[in-house]
C-alpha cells in the first residue's frame, strides 16, 4: 500500500477591501442596489413584451378583418364586373383602362385612390375628401369616389 499525500485545496474568496478596513459592507450594499436595479429592469423588460405581445395579437385580429373585408369587396367588383360584361359590350381591356385612369386622377398612378382637400359646400373651409361629414360645421360631404374609404 503506497502512501498518499494528502490534497487539501482551500479557496477563498476575499474581496481587497475587506483587509482595507470594513469596506465589505459598502460593497455587499451595492452589489445588493446593483441587484434590485436588475431586477427592476429585468421586471420592465418582461412588461415591455407582455405589451409588445398583446398589441401583436390586435394587430394579427385586425388584419385577420382586414383580410375578411378585402375578399368580401374582391366578391362584389367581381360579381359587379360579371353582371356589368354580361349586359354590356364592355371587356376586361375597358375595366383596366378605367382602373389606371381613375388611379391616375390625383397625377400619380400608384394603386391607391387618393385622398385630397376640399372644400365644404356649406361652410367653405377646407376638410379632407376621407370624411363624411365637415369637421367644422358638421355638413354632410359628397364624396368624388362611391367606394372611397
Ligand atoms: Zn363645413
Amino acid at each position: 500500500m503506497t502512501h498518499q499525500p494528502a490534497i487539501s485545496i482551500s479557496v477563498s474568496f476575499q474581496h481587497p477591501f475587506n483587509r482595507a478596513g470594513g469596506r465589505t459592507s459598502d460593497v455587499s450594499q451595492k452589489l445588493m442596489i446593483w441587484e434590485a436595479y436588475q431586477q427592476t429592469k429585468i421586471a420592465e423588460a418582461e412588461r415591455t413584451a407582455d405589451r409588445a405581445m398583446s398589441k401583436a395579437d390586435r394587430y394579427a385580429a385586425d388584419i385577420a378583418d382586414i383580410r375578411r373585408q378585402v375578399d368580401r369587396l374582391s366578391l362584389a367588383c367581381q360579381a359587379m364586373w360579371e353582371l356589368l360584361r354580361d349586359h354590356s359590350d364592355l371587356t376586361e381591356e375597358d375595366i383596366e383602362a378605367k382602373i389606371l385612369e381613375i388611379d391616375g386622377r390625383d397625377g400619380r398612378v400608384d394603386g391607391k385612390i387618393a385622398t385630397k382637400q376640399t372644400n365644404c359646400t356649406a361652410c367653405g373651409r377646407p376638410t379632407n375628401s376621407t370624411r363624411s361629414s365637415c369637421v367644422m360645421c358638421g355638413a354632410p360631404l359628397t364624396k368624388e369616389h362611391l367606394f372611397e374609404g
